[in-house]
């Protein structure tokens, strides 16, 4: 990824370019002394090892938010949980939130340490079909604080990516810290050869947090990052007793389904508040097997059911189908059909 600071003139052929620092554009530049001594361009010989470490990793989802408190890192929690209900599929969960690791905690593994095998760093598993990789694997204490600047945190997330063996996996959940940070610029760059699904985005449904959640949308546009989906957690309170549903942060600008179809992204869906979910999070136990009656149960199977086909189908390929079907004419259909589900059903 080339990539123009702010300050740069017009005509920067980008920091990483062959010509950083040395190009006409360059001249009076007041980055032309860091661009032009810095270490020799060439790509990143770790990216080919992460790509082959992953590539028994089929399908790898980032899970992002605009600002924190909207439920990130529960929602990772419970994706992968209802994925792992199936016990034919392999999940994983990363969690790259460097300084605030909080996966740990709701999947009940606090106190757990990363093993390292000959073949690299062994996910904590949860599950026979559900393992974990967290940086709070790395700390002493739970109250610990990594106080990290970008190298060493980006450092710790290529090793992430790189050294955890996550042998042949269907999915790999990706819990990310909320923003837009060096974090989401170092996985979108170590994972662009490793073949990324996509994002999920995760929002509440108020004004305040649908804001920051357009600038998610935005970056991900920016660094080429497919968007799965929207999820609007915290949507309504269903009563456990009487089962009434109120609202508890109003949709006043109609919420995340009127932002996604603004945006023109994929509405995964919406999920209820249940304090349950929270009460299983704090204990580290399974929503999913606790509670199987709640609203909420019922919503996050409709997203997880549907993750697939949004994977399969997801922005650009449904683009592509309906200029397919919108403007090719009909003798050439069958041509374009065997072609394009030829690459998917290999892929
Ligand atoms: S020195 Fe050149 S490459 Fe570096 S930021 Fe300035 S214009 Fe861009």
């Amino acid at each position: 990824m080339s990539e123009k600071p702010e300050n740069a003139p017009e005509h920067c052929p980008g920091t990483e370019s062959e010509d950083a620092g040395k190009s006409s554009a360059c001249q009076g530049c007041p980055n032309q002394n860091i661009c032009s001594s810095a270490k020799p361009k060439g790509p990143d010989p770790d990216l080919a090892v992460i790509q082959e470490r992953l590539s028994s990793v089929k399908h790898k989802i980032l899970v992002l938010s605009g600002k924190g408190g909207v439920g990130k890192s529960t929602v990772t929690s419970m994706l992968a949980r209802g994925l792992a209900l199936d016990d034919n599929l392999q999940v994983g969960i990363l969690d790259v939130d460097i300084c605030g690791p909080s996966i740990p905690r709701v999947m009940g593994l606090e106190g757990e340490q990363v093993h390292q095998s000959g073949s690299g760093w062994s996910p904590v598993y949860v599950e026979d079909n559900l393992g974990v990789m967290s940086a709070g694997f790395l700390l002493s204490s739970p109250d610990d604080a990594i106080i990290w600047r970008g190298p060493k945190k980006n450092g710790l997330i290529k090793q992430f990516l790189r050294d955890v063996d996550w042998e042949d996996t269907n999915y790999l959940v990706i819990d990310t810290p909320p923003g837009t940070s060096d974090e989401h610029l170092s996985v979108v760059q170590y994972l662009q050869h490793a073949v990324i699904d996509g994002a999920v985005i995760v929002t509440t449904p108020q004004e305040v947090s649908l804001m920051d959640v357009r600038k998610e949308i935005n970056f991900c546009k920016k660094v080429k990052l497919p968007i799965i989906g929207v999820i609007e957690n915290m949507s309504g309170f269903i009563c456990p007793s009487c089962k009434n549903e109120s609202q508890i942060f109003p949709p006043t600008t109609g919420g995340a389904e009127k932002m996604a179809e603004d945006m023109k992204v994929p509405f995964l869906g919406k999920l209820p508040l249940d304090p349950r979910i929270g009460k299983c999070c704090d204990e580290g136990t399974s929503f999913f097997e606790e509670f199987p009656d709640s609203p909420a149960v019922t919503s996050y199977q409709q997203i997880i059911k549907d993750i697939p086909d949004n994977l399969l189908f997801g922005n650009q390929t449904k683009d592509l189908l309906h200029m397919y079907l919108t403007f090719i004419p009909l003798f050439t259909k069958s041509f374009f059909t065997s072609t394009i589900f030829k690459g998917y059903s290999s892929g």
